[in-house]
């Protein structure tokens, strides 16, 4: 007999919305030369949370040249120390407040409580208080005796981790001395703005971080903008591509973290239980939302029935539904748009012939919602073994050899992140050793610390976030 459970609803009480924001430039909230706004929602319920500010051009320029008078007249000549100050600061008010931020977090994205506030805020606060630590140290950093900042960093993020991708952006920018310019992405503003409000309770000198919110056209203004020196990027191999094209012939660096396509490697003599607990938070883990997702599933053929029996059976158990219930496993899907996409993608995979299957589930009336799904039956010719879904589907391929889990694993355009699970640690190092991917995880799955590099190979784009190699990404001499 299966218990009951009760509705368990975080309170969004402690969530104090405006009805409007306008944009922050120069430490102010401001409003835009031409005032268009767009609607930001919640997924979940198709609720306006906040009217949000399009940020143009020419507010675009405003914002970038507030980074560098700030850049030029105190934060690049700023001792590490007291930045340092600044950022521990910022750390800390990010820590008071992450129940409000993950409340808000969840409101606007839509991704489950339980996550928002045990997984995406304590990284958060984790990766601001990690390179705080580097602001003084910054001569330790392998770059020689005084390594000197790019100066303004242009940042755009998705929205997939709107607060986790702003700090892995902004710590580290700020502890190497660089000021930044951030556009968060069209459906999740929100985060980003209460952010830019800690700045201001923290009061870190006006200019140092500015938020221009707006879509695509805000994006590419800001990375085209020729008062930048650095452009770190987030979201689509496709966006990435497009970035790299215009930035090509000027001075400024790049680092871009694109899509994933990762293989999750199950041996035939791993634990299968703990192995099933990683399946289902590589791929169900933020909705499937998550780049470096292990949606493709390669299972050695002596225990592919025993894998999938079990793993229909703990995705029966998977709770669909409202982000803020404390018992959800599995929110909204981020936006109407998402959620077409990864609908056409999974019916082309049918027609494409494999066989699909998810637990019976209800879904909510209103909002974007998609039930936890596998397709099994999948060919490395299919779309869904290719291409990214961006969604709680998981394809599902078999192997025989290691050395045929291997080149199935590396047949992708991508190579961002991958899953190994076996009993013994010399196949550990073996394969992990094969496998074309930037991170590469045993017996556990998407697993993220300040200290530890991430990024990817190929398609998935070039440079790291994260420890000493992200840092290097924000100071002349680093690799990008
Ligand atoms: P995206 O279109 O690449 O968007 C990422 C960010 O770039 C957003 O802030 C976006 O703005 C902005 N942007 C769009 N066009 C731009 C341009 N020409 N110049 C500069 N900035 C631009 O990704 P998405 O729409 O969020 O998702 C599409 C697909 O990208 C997903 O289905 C998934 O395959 C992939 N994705 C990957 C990651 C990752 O972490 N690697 C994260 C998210 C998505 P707006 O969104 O506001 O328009
Ligand atoms: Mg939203």
């Amino acid at each position: 007999m299966a218990f009951e459970y009760a509705p368990a609803p975080e309170s969004r009480a402690i969530v104090d919305l405006k009805s409007s924001y306008g944009v922050f430039i120069d430490g102010e909230f401001v409003d835009t030369a031409d005032g268009h706004t767009f609607k930001s929602i919640s997924p979940a319920t198709e609720e306006v949370l906040a009217e949000i500010t399009e940020a143009g051009p020419a507010d675009v320029d405003r914002a970038v040249a507030a980074a560098r008078r700030a850049y030029d007249d105190t934060w690049s000549t700023m001792p590490g120390a007291e930045r340092a100050k600044y950022l521990y600061r910022i750390a800390r008010i990010v820590q008071e407040r992450s129940r409000e931020l993950a409340v808000l977090e969840s409101l606007d994205n839509g991704k489950p409580i339980r996550e928002s506030r045990d997984v995406d805020l304590p990284l958060v606060a984790a990766h601001l208080f990690y390179y705080a630590g580097w602001a003084d140290k910054l001569e330790y950093a392998g770059l020689g005796p005084d390594p000197r900042p790019h100066g303004v960093a242009a940042q755009v993020i998705p929205w997939n981790f709107p607060m986790l991708m702003l700090a892995w952006k902004i710590a580290p920018a700020l502890a190497a001395g660089n000021t930044v310019v951030l556009k968060p992405a069209e459906t999740t503003s929100l985060t980003a703005l209460a952010f830019a409000e800690i700045c201001r309770q923290a009061d870190l000198p006006p200019g140092v971080v500015n938020i221009v919110t707006g879509a695509g056209d805000t994006g590419r203004a800001l990375v085209e903008h020729p008062g930048v020196d650095k452009v770190a990027f987030t979201g689509s191999t496709e966006v990435g591509k497009a970035i790299a094209r215009a930035v090509a012939g000027t001075a400024k660096k790049v680092t871009l973290e694109l899509g994933g396509k990762a293989a999750n490697i199950i041996f035939d003599d791993a634990p299968l239980d703990q192995a099933v607990e990683g399946i289902i938070n590589g791929i169900f883990f933020n909705q499937g939302h998550v780049c470096c997702a292990g949606s493709r599933l390669l299972v050695q053929e002596s225990v592919y029935d025993d894998v999938l029996t079990s793993l229909k059976r703990r995705m029966a158990t998977l709770r669909v539904g409202d982000p803020l219930d404390k018992n959800t496993d599995i929110g909204a899907i981020n936006s109407a748009e998402q959620l077409a996409k990864i609908r056409t993608l999974s019916d082309i995979g049918e027609a494409e012939g494999a066989e699909r299957w998810s637990p019976p589930c209800e879904l909510p009336d209103r909002g974007y919602w998609f039930r936890p799904t596998i397709f099994t039956g999948v060919s490395q010719a299919h779309r869904i073994a290719r291409e990214e879904i961006f969604g709680p589907v998981l394809s599902i391929l078999t192997f025989r050899t290691p050395a045929e889990a291997v080149e199935k694993a590396n047949n992708t355009p991508y190579g961002l992140s991958a899953g190994v699970w076996t009993d013994k640690g010399s196949r550990i190092l073996w394969t992990a050793n094969q496998l074309k991917a930037g991170v590469v995880w045993a017996n556990t799955f998407n697993r993220f610390d300040p200290t530890s590099p991430f990024g990817g190979y190929k398609e998935s784009g070039y440079g790291r976030e994260g420890g000493k190699h992200g840092l290097a990404a924000y100071l002349k001499g680093g690799e990008n």
